[in-house]
């Protein structure tokens, strides 16, 4: 990998966020905290392949510079979204941030990443 494709990739915070299921209703993005990717580590809140996580894994796209700036699924929180705005490179609409816990209830072990819970 190219020493600027690593610097990109680096950029990433690992918050996990984007590899949760999500719909976009309206001006909201929201996050279903109870369903996620199966590589995802509900424990850890990363990926357990990143590294091989394109190859290995069809539905994972690479965020890229284009993505940061016009995918608004990702969160304002997210490191490629920071890293658009700070560089007046961001056009997507700004959503608002919400987050469910499918069907299931409020009943989980695990709480939530802190880092996760923005809401605009
Ligand atoms: S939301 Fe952004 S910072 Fe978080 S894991 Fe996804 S790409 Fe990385």
């Amino acid at each position: 990998m190219r020493q600027a494709s690593l610097a990109w990739e680096a950029k990433c915070s690992r918050c996990g966020l984007c590899c949760h299921e999500k719909v976009i209703v309206g001006r909201q993005v929201i996050y279903d905290l109870d369903s996620h990717c199966e590589h995802y580590d509900r424990k850890t809140h990363q990926c357990k392949i990143y590294l091989q996580r394109l190859d290995r894994e069809s539905r994972c796209r690479r965020v890229t510079r284009f993505a940061a700036m016009f995918a608004s699924y990702l969160p304002e929180s997210c490191a490629y979204v920071q890293w658009a705005r700070s560089r007046h490179l961001r056009f997507a609409i700004r959503r608002h941030v919400r987050f469910t816990r499918g069907d299931r209830g409020d009943t989980g072990d695990e709480e939530p990443n802190p880092s996760l819970c923005l809401s605009e």
